[in-house]
């Protein structure tokens, strides 16, 4: 048996320990300003953008299509749809997303995924909870069970963390809406999206998503809230959706952080080039 004094002295230096970790927290926060999200500039207080990124940011307000969230120019009433999305209606039943994708939320989405960075998403998924909630009574209509788009599991083990179900988190605390991270399963390695056209992105992701016997029994007869960081072609969204309609989803909403208006315009594709690891 061991003496007593051995075991009441093993706690102490963990105690210690740990008040010396909280105390260098302390002094760590002292020693570093709070700095913008986006570009590291100093600011008044942690988690938030410098006052020059936030003019630059541009949240996606009303006037929009209906089914696909796009912006539009000139208000022409409520429920009017893009010629896009009559063109080529999209699986899912309707996409948001809060900001358009340019180049402070290129940086905050690539701080995200790549500069480990997942506290971000806490600041993400509350502009996109807000996004969602503008969007009118239809869009959170049904208790939609949010689920996120899921990384290969090769990809997940090399960055440690999913984004989009780090995003899925936030959105569906501050909601009050079931999460279920798991209920896809990214069954087939992709190739990155970027410089592929529209029909090799789609051909790209065909397949790759399928639901997993548990996320099945989770969506099955109910919406589903489906999360990602970027919204560009769809493709991947709509691979996503097909894999929850076909586990029995009663339909699929998508909510993104960052929307590319028009995929095919020069500006997008510098910025989606020039990142050059956004998987799509
Ligand atoms: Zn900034």
């Amino acid at each position: 048996m061991r003496p007593i004094s051995q075991l009441i002295s093993k706690p102490l230096p963990l105690k210690l320990s740990r008040i010396a970790r909280i105390a260098g927290r302390f002094v760590l926060d002292l020693a570093i300003p709070p700095a913008c999200l986006s570009c590291d500039e100093r600011v008044l207080e942690t988690g938030a953008l410098c006052p020059s990124c936030w003019q630059q940011l541009r949240f996606i307000a009303k006037p929009y299509c209906a089914v696909l969230g796009t912006p539009f120019a000139f208000d022409l009433g409520p429920g009017i749809v893009s010629a896009q999305a009559i063109a080529s209606p999209p699986p899912y039943e309707m996409a948001r997303a809060a900001v358009l994708y340019d180049e402070v939320a290129r940086r905050l989405v690539a701080r995200l995924k790549y500069e480990d960075r997942p506290e971000l998403a806490g600041v993400l998924g509350r502009w996109m909870a807000r996004a969602a909630r503008d969007a009118g009574p239809d869009f959170l209509s049904g208790n939609p069970v949010v689920v996120p788009v899921p990384l290969h599991r090769w990809r997940l083990l090399r960055r440690r963390y999913n984004q989009a179900a780090l995003l899925a988190r936030e959105v569906s605390d501050r909601l009050a809406l079931e999460f279920q991270p798991l209920a896809l399963d990214r069954i087939r390695k992709t190739h990155q999206q970027v410089g592929l056209s529209r029909r090799e992105r789609a051909d790209n992701v065909r397949g790759a998503f399928r639901a997993n016997p548990g996320g099945t029994m989770q969506i099955s007869g109910r919406p589903v809230l489906l999360i990602d960081d970027v919204l560009t072609t769809g493709a991947t969204l709509e691979a996503a959706t097909r894999a929850c309609l076909r586990a029995g989803a009663a339909n699929v909403r998508v909510l993104t952080f960052a929307l590319v208006s028009d995929p095919r315009g020069s500006e997008a594709e510098g910025l989606l080039s020039e990142t050059g690891k956004i998987d799509l």
